[in-house]
């Protein structure tokens, strides 16, 4: 009589495993090449969340599970080395426990406490043999009332606590599932079942995906950073399978107006061959105390560089402008990816660059003062010195006004590499001018990934006729250098600030209402059109006295330098978005390119050899 209840107990359990069979979890998962691999081993609770958490995990790791009911520990014994297969994982989730506590016939465990316990310290020992992280999965509760086959709530502690020793001895972490779910039971598991809802799995599988992910942690797990030069974020929230939600850093002015969110920069870590969806959002701010959603949209593409050094736009973007939202979609070859609104140009930028022209002696580099944090204010001057200066017009360029504007910075370092380049026209033009050059004029803020406003919130193209040494030193170093200048009786025949804008590209002379430099603007601006690739959005025009009438702090360099000693003072802007004479999008070659081309037109300009 025993032996036939035995084989029916057999029959009857090999049916329930049959029955599962078909189960999609038992299905393996298509793997994606580069994602650390999970394995989940357990019996029916396991068998339940595997789906949710292979869902969880989409696009962050390859998660499979052994391909049955684990049963109890000494079916793991059995068949142990069959489920892990000689292949390499990198965490192992895994538990056994209900099916042990299992009362049988004749009141005993199906295995058991203290041969439970021997037994998972034998399962452990095999399963370290695999070099996974592992991650033992608290047995989950027994919930009262009568259960078939029959079970005792009160085992499970039990149960669990010897499994706690296995697994402190080993040094493996807990998924503590039973806790988890014990205050939770009367919503998330079936009535006098041991088993869930599909709603409960869901919420079980939240805690196993989170505990696998920790487990992944630097080796597996996907991280985004900004802890470097010019790199910066707002919130960085993650969204789970392989997403992130992003905040843009906005910053505002002094009087905390002017909200501007248009610089993001920084690198995706961990995610070699893995899917990544990143969703930029808080993109709405304010330009001119005007509400704008105009500094990240469809037509600002973001580049990405696996090398942090050649960046490329992306070729695909989703923008959602109800939201807004720009969302990309990636997948890296290597453990580094970054990302940012337009090619990074550093403080480190300019220092390699001009380290490259050290012992030129067409250059000379002045420091005219420090930033609010103490960092160099950089004047350069180029130009022959065996030509007397006494017979040279001057022109003058201004870049990085605005930190996050890096193609000013791009332009610069074209304007000045061709300056000193031996091109017959750059050796006419250094004896012909002296070209002097503020090639960056915020280095706070390209330091720390600024938007267009220095420590103290100062606008560093407003304030011109509000200057204040102590709150916005950048603005005072400049302007004085430049008076000085004047006031010591030299020349400013043509002053350029360059800037960035998201769609819109122009030139703006002074406010120049008697026309005095129209004849200088427009041989200029056809000098532009006709020799290089800068493309207006609107003809060539004087500006108003002020960026806003009436209000003190708000004239830009050239309205600023029109006012105190009626300078030639121009405003070039130019759009980061597509450029039809290029034929792209503006790439940082083409930035380099025009920079010569912008150079070499101030000169032709000034020089009027028509
Ligand atoms: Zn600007």
């Amino acid at each position: 009589m025993k032996a036939l209840s035995l084989l029916l107990a057999i029959a009857a359990g090999s049916g329930q495993l049959s029955a599962q069979a078909d189960n999609p979890a038992f299905k393996r998962a298509e793997e994606f090449p580069g994602r650390p691999r999970v394995l989940l081993i357990g019996d029916s609770i396991s068998i339940g969340y595997t789906i949710p958490v292979r869902e969880l995990l989409r696009g962050e790791a390859n998660v499979q599970r052994i391909p049955t009911n684990g049963g109890p520990t000494t079916n793991g014994l059995a068949h142990i080395d069959e489920w892990l297969g000689g292949e390499k994982w990198d965490v192992i989730h895994f538990n056994w426990g209900l099916h042990d506590l299992k009362i049988m016939e004749g009141g005993k465990h199906q295995v058991a406490l203290d041969a439970y316990e021997d037994n998972l310290r034998q399962l452990v020992a095999r399963l370290k043999k695999t070099g996974a992280k592992m991650i033992w999965a608290a047995t989950t509760p027994v919930p009262a009332g009568k259960l078939n086959p029959p079970r005792n709530p009160d085992d499970v502690p039990r149960f669990n606590a010897a499994a706690a020793r296995v697994m402190k001895e080993n040094g493996i972490p807990t998924d503590e599932l039973y806790a988890f779910a014990m205050p939770r039971l009367a919503e998330i598991q079936l009535k006098e079942n041991v088993h869930y809802t599909p709603k409960g799995y869901e919420t079980l599988a939240v805690e196993v995906a989170a505990s696998i992910r920790k487990a992944l942690g630097a080796s597996g797990g996907v991280t985004i950073r900004t802890d470097f030069e010019g790199g910066r974020l707002g919130r960085i929230e993650r969204a789970g399978d392989g997403r992130f939600l992003c905040g843009v850093a906005g910053e505002s002015d002094q009087d905390k107006r002017n909200w501007q969110a248009n610089w993001y920069y920084f690198r995706v870590d961990g995610a070699a061959g893995r899917e990544i969806t990143v969703d930029l959002v808080d993109l709405p701010g304010e330009y001119t105390y005007q509400p704008n959603r105009g500094a990240v949209t469809r037509d600002t593409v973001p580049v990405y560089s696996e090398d942090n050094q050649h960046w490329k736009h992306f070729e695909r973007t989703a923008y959602d402008a109800e939201t807004p939202r720009l969302r990309l979609r990636f997948t890296p070859h290597g453990d580094h990816f970054w990302i940012a609104h337009v090619p990074p140009y550093t403080n480190e930028h300019l220092a390699r660059l001009l380290s490259n022209f050290a012992s030129n002696s067409n250059l000379r580099k002045h420091v005219i003062g420090k930033s609010v944090e103490g960092r160099d204010l950089l004047l350069l001057t180029v130009t022959d010195p065996s030509v007397s200066d006494a017979s040279k017009k001057t022109i003058w360029l201004m870049a990085r006004q605005h930190s996050w504007e890096t193609g000013s910075s791009w332009a610069a370092e074209g304007a000045l590499r061709w300056a000193l380049s031996s091109d017959p026209k750059a050796l006419l033009m250094r004896r012909e001018v002296i070209l002097k050059m503020f090639p960056l004029c915020d280095p706070d803020g390209v330091a720390r990934g600024g938007v267009r406003f220095n420590v103290h919130g100062y606008d560093l193209n407003r304030n011109w006729d509000a200057v204040d040494a102590a709150k916005m030193p950048e603005i005072a170093a400049g302007r004085k250098a430049l008076l000085d200048w004047v006031d010591g009786g030299r020349r400013v025949d043509l002053f350029l600030t360059l800037h960035n804008t998201e769609t819109g590209e122009y030139l703006e002379g002074p406010p120049d209402k008697e026309g005095k430099y129209r004849a200088l603007m427009l041989r200029w601006f056809s000098l532009l059109e006709d020799t290089t690739t800068f493309e207006p959005t609107m003809p060539a025009r004087f500006s108003a006295v002020s960026t806003t009438l009436g209000q003190r702090g708000r004239m830009n360099v050239a309205q600023g330098l029109y006012y105190d000693r009626k300078l030639p003072a121009f405003v070039m802007e130019q759009k980061i978005s597509f450029n039809k004479r290029l034929g792209h999008l503006p790439t940082v070659e083409d930035r380099v390119e025009f920079g010569a081309g912008l150079v070499r037109t101030m000169w032709e300009a000034v020089m009027d050899r028509r």
